[in-house]
């Protein structure tokens, strides 16, 4: 039977002046994976007057007391990637609660949801947070146009709102099962990545990576060890690069817990590394190489050379891992099938060292990135590829279906008429072709904005600190195959005021 303790139970709503629904449009079990939906539990249930509750897909009412959503004064829900928009406006149906959504999806483009939401946080929610409780406890949502919140309403400007330092959540929910944890409590090491991959939506809107002190992972840790977890689910987008990765690393063997590290840059991984995760109970390396092309490695800025994956795979190997996960991207701005084909190569050659499975996802373009303007792939195109893959491949593949890649397209670059198409359309199947021919009930046609180039409206809304000039510099740079370093080899100035600059001045 499972059981999940450390929450909010047992409360009489009427002590309450504030009564929040906090949704998340997935499984509880992923819901209990999302530090994002903690940290929001947790900071909501902190303020005197305010009760939130959680609401998931599989559970009916909420989860601490089986309350109807109607029971409640309004909804927060935290987004985190746009396939989940649909998933959202089903939980609520035709229920008139005022909307307000976070998460990384929205943060880079709120458009879409702004059809249904009142307000939508754009950033990281420890700075957010508190202003939305102050508004909501003020009754005056407007009040957060100045303070990091798109009010489609009022149809503002925000700056992207990152925090300065971040803490990891000590306080987290445990699930057991038959008394033993079957979750892993999530330690933050680090946020936001600095290496500029021109695909990738983390690594321009949480640019650039910050980490936090160490004596604050020490306090969480000793949280978790206290709590009774076991296993300790390392967060980070660029965990490998962050100096205190093997602190972190130690300090969970140091307690007898168990570690799960996220994906690694390969060229960041040592054998160090590999012998303290193995120590730490991990068995598996998460790598992602992306592609196996020199020259699509160009493309995309994340030049990392073949060598090193075989390296780290051997090592790996010889230190005690016993898999690999390899992530690969196909659909890349000037990919071409023998790009493919390096990559099917590199697979290959991983797996002569070490049991290793592949994941083949498609690019999908994201606001706020230098391939914010790129054309999805065409789905023959796309097909051919994938089945190049799986016929090359001499091992497990697991690959994207094209029509999810479509539906997120639409979701992650487009505008007011996909905020529209959202509001009267997520009923629709989650499918191509069902998505087409209602968008073409509409008006709209969804073709025209996944595969051209396309307006980038999110500009007018969302102010990331990035320069735009930069993004299309970037963009030239990546027709050109050529490479821009990371922050932490040398800055490039992509923002005119970048923090990080600003201390160590
Ligand atoms: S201004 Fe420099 S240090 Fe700051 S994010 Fe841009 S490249 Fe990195």
């Amino acid at each position: 039977m499972i059981r999940e303790s450390g929450g909010f139970y047992n409360r009489d709503p009427r002590n309450y002046e504030l009564r929040v629904a906090l949704l998340y449009p997935a499984p509880y079990l992923a819901s209990v994976n999302s530090l994002g939906h903690q940290m929001l539990y947790f900071m909501l249930n902190s303020v005197d007057g305010v009760m939130a509750e959680r609401f998931v897909t599989d559970i009916r009412g909420s989860i601490e007391s089986g309350r109807s959503l109607k029971d409640f004064d309004l909804i927060i829900a935290t987004v985190h990637f746009e396939g989940q928009y649909p998933i959202l406006l089903r939980m609520i149906s035709k229920l008139r609660k005022p909307l307000i959504v976070g998460g990384p999806a929205v943060s880079a483009n709120p458009i879409p949801i702004s059809g249904v939401a009142k307000a939508v946080g754009v950033g990281d929610g420890e700075v957010l947070i508190p202003y939305l409780i102050e508004a909501l406890l003020e009754n005056d949502l407007d009040s957060l146009s100045s303070r990091g919140f798109f009010i489609p309403s009022l149809r503002n400007k925000v700056s992207f709102t990152r925090t300065r330092e971040i803490n990891p959540l000590r306080r987290q929910i445990l699930v057991t099962k038959d008394q033993i944890p079957i979750n892993k409590f999530l330690l933050e090491i680090s946020r936001g990545c600095g290496w500029g991959c021109r695909f990738c939506m983390i690594g321009w809107h949480w640019r650039p990576r910050l980490d936090p002190n160490l004596s604050t992972l020490e306090e969480a840790l000793d949280y978790a060890t206290h709590a009774g977890f076991q296993e300790i689910y390392i967060v980070g987008s660029d965990a490998a690069s962050s100096s205190i990765l093997k602190d972190a690393l130690q300090m969970i063997i140091e307690r007898g817990l168990r570690a799960s590290l996220p994906s690694l840059r390969a060229d960041q991984v040592d054998s160090e590394l590999i012998k303290l995760a193995v120590a730490a109970g991990e068995r598996t390396l998460t790598l992602a190489p992306e592609t196996g092309s020199d020259k699509i490695k160009h493309v995309i800025n994340k030049s990392i050379d073949n060598e090193e994956f075989l390296r780290v795979a051997q090592e790996g190997k010889e230190n005690g891992m016993k898999h690999v996960k390899l992530y690969f991207i196909t659909g890349l701005p000037w990919e071409e099938d023998e790009d493919l084909i390096e990559s099917v190569k590199l697979a290959n050659k991983v797996r002569s060292l070490i049991d290793t499975k592949v994941t083949v996802s498609i690019f999908v373009p994201k606001a706020g990135t230098p391939f914010e303007n790129m054309p999805l792939e065409r789905e023959h195109v796309v097909k051919r590829r994938i089945s190049l893959f799986r016929k090359g491949f001499r091992g497990r593949i697991n690959a994207m279906h094209y029509g999810r890649a479509y539906i997120q397209t639409i979701f992650s670059v487009g505008g007011f008429e996909i905020a529209r198409f959202l509001r009267e359309g997520y009923e629709v199947p989650y499918n191509k072709g069902a998505y087409r021919s209602f968008a073409r009930s509409l008006g709209i046609d969804l073709d025209r904005i996944v595969y051209h180039r396309r307006d980038t409206p999110w500009w007018d809304f969302v102010d990331t600190g990035i320069r735009r000039e930069y993004l299309s510099k970037e963009l030239d740079r990546a027709s050109r195959y050529e490479t821009t370093p990371g922050c932490d080899i040398a800055c490039t100035r992509c923002m005119e005021n970048c923090w990080i600059l600003s201390k160590k001045v």
